[in-house]
């Protein structure tokens, strides 16, 4: 058994190495239909382990597309099992590195029943970021003979290129339900502050006036991701529904000291839920919806245009047109890790969507075949 001991200590550090040699993979998820759909014909044929096919109709040139991917996985796939290939990222947070994990796609194809969960939430039913903040907090009480670990989460929404604290206190209203009601309806849109990304080398922090609140289990955690969902749901009522037109980021912050020499590590983990990647229908788009657009498509493009720039090695990079990408700069490229879950919808109708998702998908995929490619 020792030997096998052996063996599996191997096993993991390759698995660790291996990991270290991609910066950048990509997983495809596909959402099931929904059971009010009638489910029409999918439009995704087969699946394996990390390949996808996709069946054209003739407008497309009728046949077969193909992708290839780190990770697909199919409609069936639980939360607990899509989670389960991201917990080495989770794991390298508090060695000191920064990683980055965004979801992709266009609005309905479950970008935020992955990284949060449904709206009826169960311990089964939780996403990738309370099941990260559980697995932090789990690993680090495992090491607390050797590190003194601190965890602390921000959590900001990126709209029109304006960033705003979702963590702000509903302080005195806890009180008064009727005031309560009233200001959440009528005041928190303009109370929730407008926020500057700074050079994140300030103050370790990309966004250092947002609240950062430090957390110690998950049920202060779900606490607050109820404060901050609830204020992104108000402005939402207040301006059309527009949490598939935003970015919501949380972002959790480690520290980590050495017990024995007293050396700090730090590490940062953004967990992104992207706005909705759709084109809008040029007809309809006026007035803010046009704008909201306009926004959408360039932090989108800037995002791939910085991912393009890394995979190029290209000695600019191209952070700064953005607020999206300013705020990641620090976890996209360099030592930092990134993974981007790509959402796709079966259905026949989202064929232009899906096929678009996944081109996009491929042009960050291929970041990791160029570091791969240098590692070799
Ligand atoms: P997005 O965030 O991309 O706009 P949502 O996550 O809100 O999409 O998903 C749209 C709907 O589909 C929601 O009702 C959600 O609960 C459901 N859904 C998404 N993905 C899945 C899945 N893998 N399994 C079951 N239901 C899902």
């Amino acid at each position: 058994s020792g030997y096998h001991k052996v063996l599996e200590e191997n096993r993991k550090l390759y698995n660790q190495v291996q990991d270290l040699k991609g910066n950048i993979r990509v997983y495809c998820r596909v959402r099931p239909f929904l059971p009010r759909q009638s489910s029409s014909m999918s439009t995704v044929g087969h699946i394996d382990d990390g390949n996808i096919m996709i069946i054209t109709p003739s407008k497309y040139g009728k046949g077969h597309k193909s992708f290839s991917f780190n990770k697909v996985f199919g409609p069936f796939a639980t939360q607990e099992e899509v989670f389960s290939d991201t917990q080495p990222l989770i794991r390298s947070v508090l060695d000191g590195y920064n990683v980055c994990i965004f979801a992709y796609g266009q609005t309905g194809a479950g970008k935020t029943y992955t990284m949060s969960g449904p709206k009826e939430l169960t311990e089964e039913s939780f996403g990738v970021n309370y099941r990260a903040l559980n697995d932090l907090f789990h690993i680090s009480n495992q090491r607390k003979e050797t590190f003194c670990y601190e965890i602390a989460v921000q959590m900001i929404e990126i709209y029109n290129e304006q960033v705003r604290d979702l963590l702000t206190n509903d302080g005195p209203q806890k009180r008064y339900p009727f005031v309560k009601i009233l200001l959440l309806l009528f005041f928190i849109p303009l109370l929730v502050n407008t926020l500057d990304i700074h050079n994140s080398s300030q103050k370790g922090l990309a966004v250092p006036n947002a609240n950062l609140v430090p957390v110690t289990s998950t049920t202060e955690v779900i606490e607050l991701m109820n404060i901050g969902q609830k204020n992104r749901a108000v402005s939402a009522t207040a301006m059309n529904d527009r949490s598939s037109r935003s970015h919501s980021c949380l972002t959790i912050h480690v520290q980590g000291r050495d017990l024995a020499s007293g050396a700090v590590l730090r590490g940062c983990m953004h967990l992104v839920d992207l706005a909705g990647s759709e084109r809008v229908n040029k007809s309809e788009a006026k007035g803010d919806r046009l704008k909201e657009a306009q926004h959408i498509n360039k932090s989108l493009s800037a995002l791939g245009d910085v991912i393009s720039a890394l995979a190029q090695k290209s000695s600019h990079i191209p952070y700064r047109n953005s607020k999206l990408t300013q705020l990641l700069q620090d976890s996209l490229g360099g030592q930092a890790k990134t993974l981007m879950f790509v959402h796709i919808s079966p259905e026949a109708d989202a064929i232009s969507e899906t096929l678009s998702t996944l081109k996009f998908a491929e042009r960050v995929a291929s970041v990791e075949l160029g570091a791969a490619q240098v590692n070799k």
